[in-house]
């Protein structure tokens, strides 16, 4: 896959992936493919915006809890300064 095809970035990991626009405009298309990489940066990005709108740390954490955070060290640098906001006890 050549750079160029990448027209999509993971709102988690930033990392490029390719959804072609015709399949995008089908139903099929799981909803999450528009919005990150893989089904567990989906995860996280629910728990992230969930909390940033209503959702109390507690949920949030317990959401996250969920979610493997294994990648943490290469997502983009706002969503893991949320992430260590929202593990954070205080
Ligand atoms: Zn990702």
């Amino acid at each position: 896959m050549s750079d160029r095809s990448m027209n999509t970035y993971c709102k988690i990991c930033n990392k490029g992936y390719q959804i072609c626009n015709s399949c995008a405009g089908q139903k099929k298309v799981k909803p999450w493919r528009t919005v990150t990489d893989t089904m567990e940066h989906y995860k996280i990005y629910l728990a992230i915006h969930g909390y940033t709108i209503s959702m109390d740390k507690a949920s949030a954490r317990a959401e996250l809890k969920n979610c493997d955070l294994s990648g943490l060290q290469n997502f983009k640098p706002e969503i893991r300064s949320v992430i260590n906001e929202i593990m954070s006890e205080i």
